[in-house]
């Protein structure tokens, strides 16, 4: 992976990471939807809301015109949100059909602390990978085999005595080494 794409990336999903975090405090005490349905007979819709420690995505299909079709942000105090038993559920996953003579409905509530994490792994990732390239670029300044430390000044060779890496004394000047270009 070119490295810019990686600290893109690594910047983008740490900004989601906080927006989630944020939303996930809010969801305590408010709960925010967003519906995008059209008002006429037989149409079919989708919905985000966040609520209750929850991010939910749901989709609809309504058999029948309804004045429950609102569209847009709506932002009201948390209150019992009930759709039956979940069809599939998974520690902080649960999955709805709702189905019935008015509506076809699927739920899907994932609790914020999975999708925190799933973000939060590409800035740890981050933050591994350039401790990692520090450290190369510190041993290779001091004179020390890059892979393991070993104090290479006055040895003869190309390679690492203690280890067997190959020596590759300033030839590379971004300081890295083939394996960890690879992040
Ligand atoms: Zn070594």
């Amino acid at each position: 992976m070119k490295r810019w794409l990686f600290h893109v990336a690594a910047l983008v999903f740490l900004v989601c990471c906080l927006a989630l975090s944020a939303l996930w405090v809010r969801s305590a005490s408010w709960m925010d939807t967003y519906t995008a349905s059209s008002d006429s007979y037989e149409s079919a819709g989708w919905g985000v809301m966040s609520a209750d420690g929850e991010l939910s995505f749901h989709l609809a299909y309504l058999k029948f015109a309804s004045d429950r079709n609102v569209e847009g942000w709506s932002h009201h105090k948390v209150e019992s949100w009930g759709v039956g038993d979940p069809v599939y559920v998974f520690p902080g996953f649960r999955l709805y059909d709702d189905t019935d003579y008015r509506s076809d409905f699927m739920h899907v509530y994932i609790a914020y602390p999975w999708l925190i994490y799933l973000f939060a792994a590409l800035p740890i990732l981050w933050c591994f990978a350039a401790y990692r390239r520090r450290r190369i670029q510190q041993r290779r300044r001091r004179g020390l085999c890059t892979a393991c430390g070993y104090d290479l000044q006055g040895s003869e060779g190309n390679s690492c005595p203690e280890c067997g890496t190959v020596r590759q004394q300033a030839a590379n000047p971004n300081g890295t080494e083939g394996a960890y270009n690879s992040l």
